[in-house]
């Protein structure tokens, strides 16, 4: 199992779909899925892909 690109921890069970993906399938693990779904109900930006510790 590939690590999570968005913060470079093991995947562990069901990986989420990243939500800045419109055009290609990206895999984060529950806890960044969380974490995005958090930041888009607060209205703040989700992270780019530029500053995730792995190029996914
Ligand atoms: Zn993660």
């Amino acid at each position: 199992m590939k690590p999570c690109p968005r913060c470079a921890q093991p995947i562990v069970g069901q990986p989420a779909r990243s939500r800045l993906t419109a055009d290609r399938d990206i895999f984060i693990c529950t806890s960044c899925g969380t974490d995005e779904a958090v930041r888009e109900a607060n209205g703040q930006p989700p992270i780019p892909f530029g500053d995730w510790p792995l190029n996914p």
